[in-house]
């Protein structure tokens, strides 16, 4: 037969337990604000990033932009010079200078028109990320909206539940309620354990006779093994 005792112990084991639960979910709405709040700050940053890349992979553009006038420049010099040769050695020579000069010119055509596309890809990333940062921005929003719809409810379940506790805990003698208040404050809920058989529930250890009988008289009884309040 489980004593008053016992019963109130079990009463107060899950109001601990819904408290704990409680609790958690109350905790649960803040967190999940964090994480989205988070995911905004590391949008931002990709964000800055990226407008680096946009302003390095232009700069690249424009460098090779330059060195097209100035590869365009020397042709043309070339070409100038080219009717003022002496000799037909130096003619030979300078047309070589052309040939090489409007293949370099290819070259950096090329890298030119990569560094345009370089360009076109950097500023659509930025797009993306834009919307993405948007995106997140509304998920915080939204984390807040139902944090904020669910808190007076989470908040009057624990009011109530710290009620019910504090009239439960007057189970606990006096003499023993110091005990009880560091036991609670250590463990929480997770201060008591319910015999199962003849075992606490929490640690297996076993519970020895003497132990038992002092709880079914009434007595508060801590586990040898884990040191919780035994129901
Ligand atoms: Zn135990």
């Amino acid at each position: 037969m489980s004593s008053e005792m016992s019963a109130g112990l079990k009463l107060l084991h899950d109001l601990l337990l819904k408290l704990a639960e409680a609790e958690g979910a109350m905790a649960e709405g803040p967190r999940l604000i964090g994480v989205a709040e988070r995911q905004v700050a590391l949008g931002e940053q990709q964000i800055e990033a990226q407008k680096q890349t946009i302003k390095d992979v232009r700069k690249a553009a424009d460098d090779f932009n330059l060195k097209l006038k100035t590869k365009e420049g020397e042709i043309l010099k070339l070409q100038g010079q080219l009717n003022t040769a002496t000799s037909n050695k130096e003619y030979d020579i300078i047309k070589g200078q052309i040939e090489t000069g409007k293949r370099d010119k290819g070259d950096i055509e090329e890298q030119g028109l990569m560094g345009l596309e370089a360009v076109d890809q950097a500023q659509k990333k930025l797009k993306e990320l834009e919307a993405e940062l948007q995106k997140r921005k509304q998920q915080v929003q939204t984390a807040k909206a139902n944090f904020d719809a669910e808190k007076p409810k989470l908040e009057g379940n624990i009011t109530s539940l710290q009620t019910q506790i504090a009239e439960c805990e007057k189970v606990i003698p006096a003499s023993e309620q110091a005990t009880w208040k560091r036991l609670r404050a250590a463990h929480g809920s997770a201060a008591l354990s319910p015999l199962d058989d003849d075992f606490c529930a929490a640690c297996s250890n076993r519970v020895n006779t003497q132990d038992q009988v002092r709880i079914r008289t009434g007595n508060l009884v801590l586990c040898r093994g884990c040191g919780r309040i035994l129901y």
